[in-house]
């Protein structure tokens, strides 16, 4: 059986943000990470204000900010009605760029040998003999760690192991993609412009001045199976459900590049579990989606992942660093883990509750006294425009 001290299960967005905050604290983890290679994850990526401070702590934000396009408004128009209306983003930072820029700014920070690839996690075991976790790889092997992190996503080995139930669906499904415009899209507003008729809603950005990354939500096509892979089906499903939008929208997804179409069905972990559940046991902990897993209707999911990387970090090394040298105390790690989920508990509750009131807006939308429930609630808790982005996560 091999041994490790710190192993972070999952190579995402908050296995690698984990790996580089602990890094700069000086304490060595390795991440094992089912894939071969590094994992785009999805074609692009916003991250607001409260995920930028998060990337400065990382020390990698400047790098990120010349490869990212701006967001500075959004323009909302529903067409059942012909209202329309324009939000402010001047005063936070908003940026899109491909997601493989933050995956590779994050990677190539990390000491060689970190990542290893390969590694597909079948199960954790607390044996109550032993006293640390043992990790069990799909190829039968074991490695036994002082310290796991669970950062393996929406179905994640890690929060099962630790007792979390099990993630839900939503009736709702998302499609991503990039269209290129070889001659110039020629949009000039650099903002989000969503879009809605019925349960459909497109959003688009641009991305320079060819390149449009656009998101498309709607009901879901069927249940069950999390992603449809066959990206000409995915084009389709996106051309039908635009099918009586501008014309200029519905060339944007006829022409997107067939490449970069990912499909989703949307899953969550409701907030009421995040308010209830415990995200560790023993020396066990889940962070970023395996232990908040919300839909994107905030575009904070990222965000609150690369927070919960800072926040980890800094409650491990205060907690387990001995004082004047880098050696653990690997016996304070429940006590690090008490302090990291009482710091982040209740800004993932609500940031949970306010995606999860937008989504019922779509799933409860033939029903008139639910979408007045969900409006009132969110009016009355959500007012502030971008109150998510205001969250700072604190210094390393
Ligand atoms: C359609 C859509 C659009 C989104 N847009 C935005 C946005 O604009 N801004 C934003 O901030 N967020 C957005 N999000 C959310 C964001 O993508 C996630 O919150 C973020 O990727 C979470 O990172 P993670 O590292 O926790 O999980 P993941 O990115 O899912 O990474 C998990 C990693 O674990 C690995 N893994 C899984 N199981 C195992 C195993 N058993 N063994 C070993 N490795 C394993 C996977 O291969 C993967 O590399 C969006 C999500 C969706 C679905």
């Amino acid at each position: 059986m091999d041994r490790e001290d710190i192993v972070i299960i999952g190579g995402g967005l908050c296995g690698l943000a984990t790996a580089l905050a602990l890094h700069r604290k000086g304490i060595k983890s390795v991440v094992l990470e089912k894939s071969d290679k590094l994992r785009e994850g999805g074609i692009a990526l916003s991250i607001v204000t409260n995920g930028w401070r998060a990337l400065d702590q990382l020390g990698v934000a400047s790098k990120l900010r010349t490869v990212s396009f701006p967001v500075l408004g959004f323009h909302d128009i529903v067409l059942d009605n012909g209202t329309e209306w324009r939000t402010s983003a001047s005063n936070e930072e908003i940026r899109t760029f491909r997601r493989m820029h933050l995956i590779e700014a994050l990677a190539n920070e990390l000491p060689e040998g970190t990542i290893r690839f390969g590694y597909q996690i079948s199960a954790i075991t607390l044996d109550p003999d032993a006293s640390y976790p043992t990790i069990h790889l799909h190829d039968g092997t074991t490695i036994n760690a002082k310290v796991v992190i669970g950062c393996d996503g929406a179905y994640s080995r890690v929060a099962e192991c630790v007792g979390l139930r099990p993630i839900k669906h939503y009736k709702m499904s998302v499609i991503r993609g990039l269209t290129n415009y070889p001659n110039g899209h020629g949009i000039t507003e650099k903002g989000l412009l969503r879009i809605r008729k019925g349960n459909v809603i497109i959003g688009r950005i641009p991305m320079g001045d060819n390149l449009v990354y656009w998101f498309l939500s709607m009901k879901s096509p069927s249940h069950g199976s999390n992603e449809l892979k066959d990206s000409n089906i995915i084009k389709e499903l996106g051309v039908q459900a635009v099918h009586d939008f501008p014309s200029e929208t519905l060339n944007m997804v006829k022409q997107s590049d067939i490449n970069t179409l990912h499909f989703y069905n949307l899953h969550y972990r409701p907030p009421w579990n995040l308010f209830l559940e415990n995200f560790s046991k023993g020396n066990v902990i889940v962070a970023g989606d395996s232990m908040h897993l919300m839909a994107p209707a905030l575009g904070q999911g990222g965000s609150a992942a690369l927070e919960d990387s800072i926040v980890l970090a800094r409650c491990m090394a205060n907690n387990m660093l001995v004082h004047g040298s880098q050696n653990m105390d690997w016996g304070n790690a429940t006590l690090a883990f008490t302090q990291f989920v009482k710091e982040r508990r209740l800004r993932l509750w609500w940031l949970s509750l306010n995606t999860h009131l937008i989504l019922c807006l779509g799933e409860y939308s033939s029903s008139k006294v639910m979408c007045l429930f969900c409006i009132f609630l969110i009016t009355l808790l959500f007012r502030k425009p971008l109150w998510d982005a205001q969250y700072d996560c604190g210094v390393l």
